[in-house]
């Protein structure tokens, strides 16, 4: 498939064209495809208004040069799938209009007796085309355009949003709409886990904790699969934290966001002066900790910064490897999207919004932070620090906490710190393959494809 971006600015859908024959020139598709621009205006308007699922969401556009009649028939679900195939244009069907005479007589044109060597050919390259679309920008629909026919818009939905469903077949009443079926098991895109952990967890800890992980987070991988990847290579960050992970969250990310809109209620009603700690900057004071908990969470917390300014995940998950049961979820972007998503796949779980904020740099000049010596005589306060020059995570207000806890311990622990440190490329290779993802997908979308 070769195609083109063509991306607006802001938040608008934007028109991807692509070709799913190799043989089609731009000649071929020149005409149609501006006035396509034209026609597809109030569908782009639609989805800008009222029904965008993220800020640029693609409209990819394939031209072929396959019949409607084997675009519809080649792409729909066979039958025993999830969803159907719209009547063809012009004749009024109700969504339900399939039956399943019509859905074997698809079946059956597909079949290698009804096609030619030509035809399947083409065939075989636009789904190729639809499923490289679905890998590389994740659309929620494919309109597919025969060149010989370019009037007879075949919307092929890789997911079947009923709103949007329903809006398409209003702004384009001639078009069909065809459900895709998904791709094999194998074929489907999974997130990767890349593992992380904070240093302290025994090395065969983690190692433990797999086969667990893979079962709690399996909901949550496989909403991210089915409905909501970001990418054929999203990853999905665990960090494991020597900490009460929701307690690193509550002070360091931002607050569950329920309580977040209940302190909003709460102060609309002028209930101020709660005294409550500032969730989100970091800011709350620690001086109720121990000095070994301070170091604990300053290190947790120095890790999971790191994680999700390096990786830049949509979400990560904090597992405490004390308490492992008690793991939560950081929402790092895409918030009202991704929180609808999240709390029908993990009804239970906390969720913790990432607050944007600056991260402070190692070559930051006036970093104000925390202290990292717990004899320091402002321990727990927020201060004007400078970084170890060795390892550049760990924080001191003076060359005397400096000193004094390189003595008390820093001295083993700054050669890891700096041996650890996240590169995007590296933590793309510490990965887990999430072994038993694929195999509820067969009972669920039928046979995979040949
Ligand atoms: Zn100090
Ligand atoms: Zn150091």
């Amino acid at each position: 498939m070769r195609g083109g971006w063509k991306q607006g600015d802001g938040a608008r859908p934007f028109l991807w064209f692509a070709r799913a024959d190799t043989s089609l020139a731009d000649q071929d598709i020149g005409a149609p495809r501006q006035r396509l621009v034209r026609e597809l205006h109030p569908i782009l308007q639609y989805m800008q208004q009222s029904d965008l699922e993220k800020p640029n969401e693609p409209v990819v556009i394939l031209f072929t040069r396959l019949s409607t009649e084997l675009i519809r028939s080649g792409l729909a679900q066979r039958p025993g799938g999830r969803a159907s195939q719209q009547g063809p244009p012009g004749q009024g069907h109700p969504y339900s209009a399939l039956t399943a005479a019509s859905c074997a007589s698809a079946a059956a044109v597909t079949a290698a007796g009804g096609l030619s060597a030509v035809e399947a050919t083409r065939l075989k390259a636009l789904r190729a085309a639809v499923h490289e679309a679905r890998a590389r920008v994740n659309p929620r629909f494919v309109l597919v355009v025969p060149v010989q026919a370019p009037w007879q818009w075949t919307f092929a939905l890789l997911r079947s949003y009923q709103n949007l469903q329903s809006a398409l077949h209003r702004l384009a009443p001639a078009a069909a709409l065809v459900v895709v079926e998904r791709p094999p098991p194998g074929g489907v895109p999974q997130p990767r886990l890349v593992l992380l952990d904070d240093l302290t967890p025994p090395a065969d800890t983690i190692g433990q904790l797999k086969h667990k992980l893979l079962l709690w987070l399996k909901p949550l991988l496989q909403w991210m699969a089915e409905e909501d990847m970001e990418g054929e290579a999203e990853r999905l960050p665990v960090l494991h934290v020597c900490v009460d992970a929701a307690r690193l969250a509550q002070r360091f990310v931002a607050r569950d966001p329920v309580a977040e809109a209940e302190a909003e209620a709460d102060e609309a009603y002028g209930a101020y002066g709660g005294g409550s700690p500032a969730g989100g900057a970091g800011a709350g004071a620690l001086e109720d900790l121990s000095g070994s908990e301070l170091q604990r969470m300053l290190l947790a917390r120095d890790r999971l910064y790191e994680a999700v300014d390096v990786l830049q995940p949509r979400l990560l998950v904090l597992v405490p490897w004390q308490a492992p049961s008690r793991w939560v979820v950081v929402l790092c972007r895409d918030y009202a999207r991704l929180l609808v998503g999240l709390t029908q796949a993990l009804p239970d779980r906390p969720v913790y919004v990432w607050k944007p904020r600056r991260l402070p740099r190692p070559r930051d000049e006036d970093v104000v932070d925390f202290c990292y010596s717990s004899a320091c005589p402002f321990r727990g306060a927020v201060q004007a620090v400078a970084y170890c020059p060795r390892c550049s995570v760990a924080k001191y207000c003076s060359q005397s906490c400096q000193a004094g806890h390189w003595q008390a311990g820093h001295c083993r622990l700054c050669p890891r710190l700096a041996g650890a440190k996240l590169h995007s490329a590296q933590a793309a290779g510490e990965t887990l393959a999430p072994a038993n993802a694929g195999r509820q997908r067969t009972s669920q979308y039928g046979k995979p494809r040949r």
